[in-house]
């Protein structure tokens, strides 16, 4: 990338304070000051022109804070604290270093509020597409990390707020649930957690494999965002369908980031909603005026 040694001046001069970087950046690697009481969780994760988001649409910015929230989400998952960020990216020749500057200003712009230092990383020019990639470094910081292992029968499975139809730009502009997870965790009862991006039928499935149980899903339980109703709307679906396309959009979209936990939460907050239950046998239920099988559909990140 032209003008190089100028953007990475400009990044140093970005750098905030913050009391886990004692050092300033500009060595090869980044200095953190961990607390030993202190779990480390890490965890990375990318987005891509043409699978998360559309660079001909989508602004550097918005797609900055994207892959940025989609790590903090993560952190939300297990209930742990995000204590720093390390960002690669793979920029198409020529876009920049206007551009590049506000893919960082993005990152910032969903880590600042979580106090999420961005200490180091790596640009690279080339004749691909943009990739874009984050490694977050998570603090326990007095929360057990919740995991998807944990769910046991007789546990409700709850939602943190409405699903479906995120391709209508929620899947750009979503909030990480950080501190919901924490204050949920913290009061006690969550038995396992994760992160909504699969979908709802393909994220159930994730807990109810990793704890060796099955689930039953209440159709009529199932909050179904507006988005989902707008794009049964938009497919053309008879009006008389329309109610069931928008609840299996509810049910299969991906990028809804909110929570999926199951327990017996000892607090709720508005906006989280019971929508089934954890049961012994394995395998994934509808009721829906009578049981069936649920299919995971959840859809591949496409946008
Ligand atoms: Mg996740």
């Amino acid at each position: 990338m032209a003008g190089e040694f100028e953007f990475i001046e400009w990044l140093r001069s970005q750098q905030r304070a913050s009391a886990f970087v004692p050092v300033p950046a500009g060595d090869d690697l980044a200095v953190l000051r961990w607390d030993g009481r202190h779990l480390l969780l890490v965890g990375a994760d990318q987005v891509l022109d043409g699978a998360h988001f559309d660079a001909a649409v989508h602004t550097p910015r918005q797609i900055g804070r994207k892959v940025m929230n989609r790590n903090l989400s993560d952190c939300a998952a297990m209930a742990c604290l995000p204590a720093a960020a390390v960002a690669t990216v793979a920029l198409p020749r020529g876009l920049g270093v206007n551009y590049a500057r506000e893919l960082y200003l993005g990152l910032r712009e969903a880590a600042d509020p979580f106090d999420c230092p961005i200490v180091g990383g790596d640009t690279g020019s080339w004749d691909g597409k943009l990739a874009f990639s984050v490694t977050i470094l998570g603090r326990s910081a007095g929360v057990t990390p919740i995991r998807r292992c944990g769910a046991k029968p007789g546990d409700g499975v709850y939602v943190t707020g409405p699903l479906g139809g995120s391709i209508l730009g929620r899947h750009m502009t979503f909030e990480p649930r950080v501190m919901l997870a924490r204050e949920l965790a913290q009061a006690g009862g969550i038995t396992a957690m994760i992160d909504l991006s699969d979908g709802l039928s393909r994220d159930l499935r994730h807990i109810c494999r990793e704890s060796g149980v099955g689930a039953v899903i209440d159709a009529r339980a199932v909050p179904v965002h507006d988005d989902a109703r707008h794009v049964a709307m938009e497919e053309g679906v008879e009006v008389a369908d329309r109610q069931q396309r928008a609840l299996d959009h509810a049910m299969n979209d991906g990028e809804d980031y909110e929570l999926l936990f199951t327990g017996k939460p000892a607090a709720t907050q508005p906006g989280i909603v019971r929508v089934g239950s954890i049961v012994e046998e394995q395998g994934l239920w509808l009721d829906d005026n009578g049981r069936r099988p649920l299919q995971a559909r959840g859809w591949e990140h496409a946008i």
